[in-house]
């Protein structure tokens, strides 16, 4: 039975006899070598397809260790130095990474780098022999998918105009922090607000200053908000927020109030004063409790104090608990 043993065999003898067979091999698998004198370090030979790859010309080059290091990124140069030290003291530590490099027009270069020291009679290393193989069409590939991937989740789960979650977006991310609060066993409150006679704005001014005080009132969220809040355009003119866990009936309204309070005092130009109302909602879930029945009671009560702050005159923050 042939098993192909022969061949490998033959192949063995003639990598040995005939430089050729190695010759092809390296030029069609690798994107460069390195051959690193370890006693008089500054001296390493570079093959041609090494500089090529980087975009210089290797008859100008010098065979000295300084001309890649001067080339590499920093940060990866220590990574690559580290795991030359590892390697060294520890056979079986690889030195296998994937570096950046300068190219000659400014542009990075990406190379898997590999390479095996070689070692004296008593073990020490005295060289050291490296591949590369140039990752970077497939490295550009990766952050182009990347970005698109980016590109594909802000358009679905956040608002164009405002740029806060848009529903789809905001319930995810409320999800998130229900389950923490759920876990810890801590309150939770959600707030939403609605701009007051919106409608009169959108008569009055036109459309495109509506959207601008729907984004000053998206701006405001954020700026006043924490950072941990979860903000979201829910629906035209209505925003809903979800505190992190730990945020009781009393913090909730008092952060729903400063927020009310700085959109009346701060008249927008060409329109002027322009008010919201708020609802809020505080459970303290169980840790059985279903995380989207939650979101769901939470949405619902919040939207009954809104109800009621409108019925109460507008401008003000109402909670579920004080209906
Ligand atoms: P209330 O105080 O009861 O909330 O009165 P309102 O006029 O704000 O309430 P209503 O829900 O009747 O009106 C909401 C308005 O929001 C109607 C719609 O024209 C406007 N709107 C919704 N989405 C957008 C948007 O994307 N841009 C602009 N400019 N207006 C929007
Ligand atoms: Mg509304
Ligand atoms: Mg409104």
């Amino acid at each position: 039975m042939n098993d192909g043993t022969y061949l490998k065999n033959e192949l063995d003898k003639l990598i040995l006899s005939d430089i050729s067979i190695f010759e092809f091999i390296k030029s069609s698998s690798l994107d460069g070598m390195w051959y690193w004198d370890l006693e008089h370090p500054e001296n390493e030979w570079m093959s041609e397809r090494f500089w090529e790859v980087m975009g210089y010309d290797p008859a100008k080059m010098k065979h000295l260790a300084s001309e890649w290091q001067d080339k590499i990124f920093l940060d990866d140069l220590e990574v690559a130095i580290n795991n030359f030290h590892k390697h060294l003291e520890d056979p079986n530590h690889r030195y296998d990474q994937v570096v950046r490099y300068k190219h000659k027009d400014g542009s990075t270069v990406w190379v898997r780098c590999r390479g095996i020291a070689i070692r004296d009679e008593e073990g020490k290393p005295i060289r050291m022999l490296g591949a590369h193989n140039d990752l970077t069409e497939i490295m550009k590939a990766k952050q182009e998918i990347e970005e698109l991937n980016k590109q594909l989740y802000e358009q679905a789960n956040k608002d164009f105009l405002t740029k806060l979650y848009n529903r789809r977006g905001f319930e995810e991310q409320s999800r998130e922090i229900i389950e923490i609060a759920k876990r810890d066993g801590s309150q939770i409150s959600i707030a939403m607000f609605d701009i007051d006679h919106f409608k009169k704005v959108n008569d009055t001014y036109g459309h495109d200053e509506g959207d601008r005080v729907l984004k000053f009132i998206a701006n405001t969220l954020v700026d006043i908000g924490r950072a941990s809040d979860i903000i979201g355009r829910f629906g035209g003119e209505e925003f809903i927020f979800i505190m992190p866990p730990k945020t009781d009936k009393e913090e909730s309204i008092i952060a729903a109030e400063r927020i009310r309070l700085y959109i009346q005092n701060h008249p927008i130009e060409h329109i002027g004063k322009v008010t919201i109302s708020a609802g809020i909602a505080t459970l303290l879930p169980n840790q059985n409790d279903n995380t989207n029945e939650l979101a769901d009671k939470l949405r619902i009560q919040a939207d009954k104090a809104l109800y009621f702050a409108k019925q109460h005159g507008r401008n003000r923050v109402g909670h579920f608990d004080d209906l």
